[in-house]
């Protein structure tokens, strides 16, 4: 099924993203985690894609494994950096062929160390909205495409409004839905839709949550990418930086009580960064299912 279409009939949609692990054993642990997944009934699942195609058998190999052997609606996220157009159009014209619906386009995070011939060949696209107008001028709707957003900023951005501008270049090159970078401040999130909303964009945006179970690897990304976590979080995990099972435990308290203000302020779905586990996901979602509406 087409994300976007299922979008417009699902009250609150649920979804869950994957990346391709490096091993065999990785491989085996994530469908177990799919498994136990399955029976929340998500939307849609997703598997990450890693920029400069270092993941490409990988990532295609787990959404053709979802798409064939669960009855999971799976999207593939796709980077443009380092691909040529026409790379990009082979690996899009294969997970056609096997009856995949869904793309992330995405530009990628632009990765240290390479030449910038490489990073961005000239026959290639430069920015995700490029990557949309490919899909759309080569597949024309066979895809539903989805595109990421920034509540917080794009750490490349001058400022939110510029990052807001790309954004809806990306909408108008035929991106149905948005997901967000993680974020652990509703606020940012709710500033963001007043934006969007000033601006008559009116896609779904879909907040993307990350329960925090390890501290330490969380800060790291969120430097990365630029999110916020509030002080007075840090404080209470760095008090419990040693223990993971009491991070763990604060994480995932956190984790509950920002979707239940997203849900009670009528937001219609979640995303959730599952770090290819299932342990967090499932206590929050059994704790917020009451507010859920299929
Ligand atoms: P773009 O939308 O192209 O934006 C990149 C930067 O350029 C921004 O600062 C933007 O403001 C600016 N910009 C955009 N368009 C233009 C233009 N036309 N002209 C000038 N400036 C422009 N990374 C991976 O490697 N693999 C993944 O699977 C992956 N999945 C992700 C999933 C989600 C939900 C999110 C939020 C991010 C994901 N990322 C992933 C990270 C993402 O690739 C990086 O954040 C990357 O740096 C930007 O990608 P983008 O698609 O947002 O790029």
């Amino acid at each position: 099924m087409k994300i976007g279409e299922l979008l417009k009939q699902i009250n609150t949609s649920i979804s869950f993203e994957f990346f391709p692990p490096k091993t065999p054993e990785g491989e085996e642990l994530l469908f177990k985690t799919i498994k136990e997944l399955e029976p929340l009934e998500p939307t849609f699942v997703s598997v990450t894609y890693g920029a400069g195609g270092s993941t490409r058998e990988r990532t295609i190999r787990v959404v053709k494994k979802i798409h064939e052997e669960t009855t999971l609606t799976v999207m593939a996220h796709l980077t443009c950096i380092g691909h040529s157009k026409k790379e990009l159009i082979d690996i899009l014209e294969g997970y056609r062929k096997i009856g995949i619906q869904n793309i992330l386009a995405l530009r990628g995070d632009i990765p240290q160390g390479q030449e910038e011939s490489f990073i961005f060949p000239p026959d290639g696209c430069r920015y995700a909205n490029e990557l949309v107008s490919l899909i759309k001028e080569n597949f024309n709707n066979q895809f539903s495409i989805g595109v990421a957003a920034y509540p917080e900023g794009h750490p490349e951005s001058p400022n939110l409004e510029m990052d807001v501008y790309y954004l809806k270049k990306k909408i108008e090159s035929g991106a149905e839905f948005a997901i967000t970078q993680m974020f652990f401040d509703n606020s940012y999130f709710y500033r963001y839709l007043d934006l969007l909303e000033r601006e008559n964009i009116n896609i779904p945006v879909i907040p993307g949550i990350m329960p925090i179970t390890n501290f330490k690897q969380i800060k790291k990304f969120a430097v990365m990418c630029g999110a916020t976590i509030p002080e007075d979080l840090v404080k209470k995990l760095e008090k419990f930086e040693d223990k993971p099972e009491e991070v763990a435990k604060i994480g995932i308290d956190y984790a509950t009580k920002q979707c239940e203000d997203l849900l009670r302020n009528g937001i219609k779905g979640l995303h959730f960064y599952t770090l290819n586990k299932s342990k967090a996901t499932i206590e929050i979602y059994n704790r917020i299912k009451k507010l859920i509406k299929k």
